[in-house]
């Protein structure tokens, strides 16, 4: 756990967040600030920073791509969008990884 770090916060459960899939090393909980009808976020519960650093640790990544699973098939999501910023250009503010899923509506592409 890094101690400043928001997410590792809500893993330890120091900071509420509605959880929507708590996993083998993963956890999933509503963003605080939805873009789209379905907006979850899934994050290792290990502190990883971001993607780059997700592909050295294998099974945090894994964890990461079964907790999309889950939640999509909780959720009875047929068709969703997942996002990982990377980097502030790209709009990344948490700097503990994450993927949003994003759901309930049409997609536009290319993102903004
Ligand atoms: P990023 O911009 O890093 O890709 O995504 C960070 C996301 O975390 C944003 O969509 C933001 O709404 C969400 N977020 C920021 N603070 C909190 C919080 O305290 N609780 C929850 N549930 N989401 C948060
Ligand atoms: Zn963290």
């Amino acid at each position: 756990m890094d101690a400043d770090c928001l997410f590792c916060k809500i893993v330890a459960g120091e900071i509420p967040a509605t959880i929507v899939h708590d996993g083998d090393g993963v956890l999933a909980f509503a963003d605080v600030n939805p873009q789209a009808p379905v907006h979850v976020l899934v994050i290792p519960k290990q502190h990883v920073a971001d993607v780059g650093e997700l592909a050295a640790n294998p099974a945090a990544g894994t964890a990461v791509l079964t907790g999309i699973r889950a939640v999509a098939e909780q959720l009875q999501l047929a068709s969703y969008r997942t996002v990982l910023n990377t980097g502030g250009e790209s709009g990344q503010t948490v700097f503990h990884v994450h993927a949003h899923v994003l759901g309930g509506r049409r997609f536009g592409w290319p993102p903004g």
